[in-house]
């Protein structure tokens, strides 16, 4: 009798990864800028809004953690 050759062949899909985005900072959206108030005078009057640095994420734009 001849012994069956069983090749098992483990029906393993390889679904491609998700690409990782990383986390957008939720104060800038993930532009790294957030407008910035802009007052002037000894009673600080409005007087429009700047494009400033995002503290929350130093300007990456990305919220990390670190
Ligand atoms: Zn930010």
């Amino acid at each position: 009798m001849a012994a069956e050759r069983t090749t098992r062949r483990t029906a393993t899909k390889t679904t491609p990864a998700p690409p990782v985005e990383p986390d957008k900072c939720a104060t800038c959206k993930g532009s790294g800028l957030v407008a910035v108030t802009v007052r002037v005078g000894r009673r600080h009057r409005n007087v429009g809004q700047q494009e400033g640095f995002c503290l929350a994420c130093f300007g990456s734009g990305d919220a990390s953690s670190d």
